[in-house]
């Protein structure tokens, strides 16, 4: 009995706590559409909700080539255009292209986390304005788009996953389908800020599972994401859109840690 009344009131504290979760999210998403358009940098009022302000834009720092034609590592120094980096050449990548416009930085971090954490999903409009004005003219070609997924645990937390705003924004603007859940994320995952890249392959190795081959089957992917770090997260994600047989993988992400592809054995 008395094990019976902790159980439901467990429950229901539960419930109270999502519910709260809600409620403060919804009431930010009125006040964010309330409030003329700010600056994601400064907080500065600006005309255009998907733009930096005049003196913030000369500090977002954007990927210039030449890069690695594969992973998008910027080269420090002139390589013959189509170059592919040292890493990518040593261990090719599952994906065939990435992209990512910006260098993440402290300016491009911070409207990056406000995205990821603090319900400020206007800036995924901001960000798929960027890619699409910048991505090179083959990741408009593909049949479907697909954001990486978030578990769903955090997405019951979050109520949205960003790099899903960011791929629907981006679908809008090229006319191209969008399907989420192509891939799904079958294990929770703490954050992987703090992980080096071999404690990043023991928690992703088997975290993603393609769960509808038969819409993969022959197709070219666009896979969209928040930040490249690794790359291992789309390395995951596109080893299992290849299993499903997918004819092409391209990977967009707003930013790129200017970090080469880490070197890790073929074991994986
Ligand atoms: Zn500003
Ligand atoms: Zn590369």
């Amino acid at each position: 009995m008395i094990v019976e009344k902790i159980l439901i009131n467990k429950n229901l504290l539960a419930k109270l706590l999502v519910l709260k979760i809600i409620i403060s999210k919804v009431l930010n998403k009125i006040l964010n559409l309330a409030l003329p358009p700010v600056c994601p940098l400064c907080k500065e009022k600006v005309q255009d909700k998907t733009a930096f302000c005049s003196k913030c834009f000369p500090k977002i720092i954007f990927s210039k080539k030449p890069f690695c034609k594969s992973c998008s590592l910027q080269f420090e120094s002139y390589v013959k255009h189509n170059s592919i980096c040292l890493a990518c050449i040593a261990r090719p990548p599952a994906f065939n292209q990435a992209f990512a416009p910006l260098i993440y930085n402290n300016e491009t971090r911070k409207p990056i986390l406000a995205l990821k954490h603090a319900d400020q999903t206007q800036h995924a409009a901001m960000f798929a304005k960027i890619i699409t004005a910048r991505a090179p003219k083959s990741f408009r070609k593909v049949d479907l788009i697909t954001p990486v997924p978030i578990h769903n645990k955090r997405l019951r937390k979050r109520l949205y996953n960003q790099a899903a705003l960011i791929a629907n924004s981006i679908a809008k603007t090229w006319q191209i389908p969008v399907k989420h859940n192509l891939i799904t994320r079958r294990k929770y995952t703490p954050p992987l800020g703090n992980l080096t890249p071999r404690q990043r392959v023991l928690v992703l190795r088997s975290v993603f599972r393609c769960t509808k081959p038969e819409s993969v089957h022959g197709k070219s992917i666009l896979l969209i994401d928040d930040v490249m770090t690794s790359g291992l997260t789309a390395e995951f994600c596109a080893r299992e859109l290849k299993k499903a047989n997918a004819k092409e993988i391209l990977v967009l992400t707003i930013a790129k840690v200017a970090l080469p592809r880490p070197n890790l054995p073929k074991s994986i």
